[in-house]
């Protein structure tokens, strides 16, 4: 079969052709039908520090978000049949541990991830654990089906920031933040404000929901939030931006009382003053780390199906498997949302 490889540790990624896979004990054999590049794909593309620190197993087969068909079951598998449409749960729980013992799985403290601790699915089949193999409505088309993964981390951050009824901040409206908006708006937030430097993405945040856009590199951002919040500040700040001074500057717009859901990932520590930024604030800064297994899945899956959740606007572009290169190249340019492979 087709697939992208990561051969040896250094930049680069080739094209091959390999075996097909088998599914062992507690797995399903997956026909992919669609798979989305993710920020991690380009770090392990790039061979960035993260990626030499992510301890991968190479050769490997590079890619984690995707969905598609089973076509084959290994020994002990229970609840999947051939034929069902599955999307990947990347965490991959050791089962045994005290997190996976009361519920917290997706934070396992021998959490592996599927297309970097194992083979993925930029491949035109992939064995996925039967844990990770999702069933989705067959309604759900492959492309979503494919990006449920990343939509499952903003979803859940919005869920858990209580939107409802509240005006609320996403700081980054890269993938992860328009799906955060279509997630908030859809929760019933009372306003959505979208900050980005981008043109590109503050229209992706317009299309997916937000009721104003804030560019940061022009506006300032603060007056502008406490202009639209009657001067007290957004209840909730979903945080998809990963940048340092951004993250700073928010703290200043968080109302009193508010919650800070965080979902990006800085490159360096970030200084804050904890009296004012958090303790006399009453601030709730939480991280997010994926979903909830499978709390989120459900409540994504119900928002979908019922048509209430529409992230067509953040799927811009579909290509084939073997034009990964220059699905790299969209992805890099900012001028894509996200980018769909077609094996
Ligand atoms: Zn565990």
């Amino acid at each position: 079969m087709k697939a992208i490889v990561k051969p040896r540790p250094m930049p680069g990624l080739e094209f091959a052709e390999v075996s097909i896979p088998e599914p062992g004990q507690g797995e399903v054999l997956v026909k992919v039908r669609a798979a989305a590049l993710c920020g991690t794909d380009i770090h392990i593309e790039e061979w960035s520090l993260w990626a030499q620190n992510a301890n991968l197993k190479m050769p490997l087969i590079i890619g984690h978000e995707c969905s598609g068909e089973v076509v084959a079951l290994g020994t002990g598998v229970l609840g999947i049949e051939i034929g069902d449409h599955v999307a990947s749960e990347t965490h991959i729980p050791c089962g045994h541990c005290l997190q996976c013992q009361i519920g917290e799985q997706h934070i396992c403290a021998n959490l592996k991830i599927f297309g970097v601790h194992t083979d993925g699915c930029f491949a035109e089949y992939a064995v996925i654990p039967a844990i990770c193999a999702r069933k989705i409505p067959k309604n759900i088309p492959f492309q979503v089906g494919a990006v449920l993964e990343p939509l499952g981390t903003a979803f859940r951050t919005a869920a858990e920031c209580n939107v409802y009824g509240k005006p609320v901040v996403v700081l980054g409206c890269g993938p992860i933040g328009l799906f955060a908006v279509g997630a908030a708006a859809m929760m019933g937030a009372s306003k959505v404000i979208g900050i980005d430097i981008s043109d590109f993405r503050l229209s992706g945040a317009k299309a997916m929901g937000a009721t104003h856009v804030l560019d940061s590199s022009s506006d300032d951002v603060v007056k502008a939030v406490l202009d639209l919040t009657d001067g007290y500040g957004a209840d909730s700040i979903i945080e998809a931006s990963g940048h340092v001074g951004a993250i700073k500057t928010a703290f200043r717009y968080l109302r009193k009382g508010g919650r800070f859901g965080m979902i990006g990932l800085p490159t360096k520590p970030i200084e804050l003053e904890l009296g004012s930024d958090i303790v006399f604030k009453e601030a709730k800064v939480f991280g997010i780390h994926g979903r909830k297994m499978f709390e989120t899945w459900r409540g994504m899956e119900e928002a979908l199906a019922s048509g209430k959740l529409n992230i067509a606007p953040v799927l811009t572009h579909e290509i084939p498997l073997e034009s990964y290169a220059e699905g790299i190249k969209l992805a890099k340019s900012g001028q894509a949302n996200k980018v769909i492979l077609v094996p």
